[in-house]
């Protein structure tokens, strides 16, 4: 072969070589764009670590009958329930089981998930003199209908509404929520038990266990209840203690880096048995008197009453949210979160595809100029 042939071929196979070195980094920069947005989404939904994915800005304090996601069982530690956001009536934890087993004063069932760290916690107060037991833990959708419907009797519904949630929102029916008293002690409800020495040695340590209390005083404005010292939900250690460090309260917490679930604003016209805004702020608002309240007629104000007590399908009706809710797995999370899915699926392969055939097509060359 003639020299300057031999040249020829060497520079041509050059040129391949370095076309080949600047395809395959734009091809692999293809598969990473277009996986990359897939490979999130599939890492995210389970919550595998705070994603910083708030669904909007916490939304203000009122009543409304959403279903919450993520809900499933396992996912306890990332649900959320608050004075808007619920669970059905069918939500009823599987592994419930006596507080007993965690040699704690008391009665009542919790989630076998918790078991350990209650009896890690009641031991180490016991030890510092500040004995605790349990008042009550897991309650029923049907048992909340009695409890709510009790206050609400007694003390009438704009009073109960500021301590007691309505069936469905309450997080002891997830089963991951205490209501603690002194060891041989009476009820923590009379009196500040957050003053006694159980009561502050909870507030300075529960968290440790994995316990964070739900209602702090002071923050009524963003967790929707008055000051509650001895409710403490269960979110298991490394989340209490993120939410301890963050200084949040868990309704903030969960909201911001688990809650999927979507919102609508107060103001829309979207809910035939929407109670716009029976207790629009949360701060010292709405007082005793339902009558002399404020906002809404009073006619809107009672319009609520119908979800909690009376009617038996509430936990159904909440067509406010049918997309995000209806299927069980959070996922992405978004009412698009299909879609995107399916567009980043479709994009990923399609680029593989690209890659694979500008790959084929060099190797064609290559083998050509030998041959
Ligand atoms: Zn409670």
């Amino acid at each position: 072969m003639p020299l300057s042939s031999r040249r020829r071929g060497r520079g041509a196979a050059r040129r391949r070589r370095g076309l080949q070195l600047s395809i395959a980094p734009l091809a692999l920069a293809c598969l990473l764009l277009a996986g990359g947005p897939l490979l999130a989404s599939v890492a995210s939904p389970d919550g595998a670590g705070p994603a910083a994915r708030a669904m909007g800005p916490l939304p203000a304090c009122r009543y409304d009958d959403i279903l919450t996601s993520p809900r499933a069982y396992r996912q306890w530690d990332h649900t959320l329930v608050d004075t808007i956001l619920m669970v059905p009536r069918t939500y009823v934890p599987p592994d419930l089981v006596p507080v007993s087993e965690a040699g704690i004063e008391g009665s009542g069932k919790i989630r076998l998930v918790m078991i350990d760290d209650l009896k890690a916690m009641a031991d180490a107060a016991r030890q510092a003199g500040a004995g605790i037991g349990v008042q009550s833990a897991y309650r029923s959708y049907e048992q909340q209908v009695k409890t709510f419907q009790g206050y609400v009797a007694r003390d009438g519904r704009a009073e109960a509404l500021k301590f007691s949630a309505r069936p469905g929102h309450s997080e002891h029916q997830l089963g991951v929520a205490i209501d603690f008293r002194s060891e041989s002690g009476g009820s923590p409800f009379e009196g500040d038990w957050g003053e006694t020495k159980a009561g502050q040695w909870m507030a300075a340590n529960a968290w440790k266990y994995g316990f964070v209390m739900s209602y702090p005083k002071g923050k009524r404005s963003v967790t929707c209840y008055v000051y509650e010292s001895w409710h403490f939900r269960y979110l298991g250690r490394d989340l209490a203690k993120a939410v301890h460090d963050s200084g949040l309260t868990v309704r903030e917490y969960l909201w911001a880096n688990y809650t999927t679930a979507i919102v609508p604003p107060p103001s829309g016209e979207p809910l035939p048995t929407y109670a716009p805004t029976e207790q629009p702020s949360p701060s010292p608002g709405p007082s005793e008197s339902p009558a002399a309240s404020p906002g809404p007629s009073p006619t809107t104000a009672h319009s609520p009453a119908p979800s909690p007590s009376a009617a038996p399908s509430p936990p159904l009706e909440p067509s406010a949210e049918p997309s995000p809710s209806a299927p069980p797995p959070p996922g992405g999370g978004l009412v698009g979160g299909v879609a995107p899915g399916v567009a980043a699926a479709t994009i990923a392969g399609l680029a593989t595809l690209a890659a694979a055939v500008l790959l084929l097509l060099l190797r064609r060359g290559r083998f050509g100029a030998v041959l």
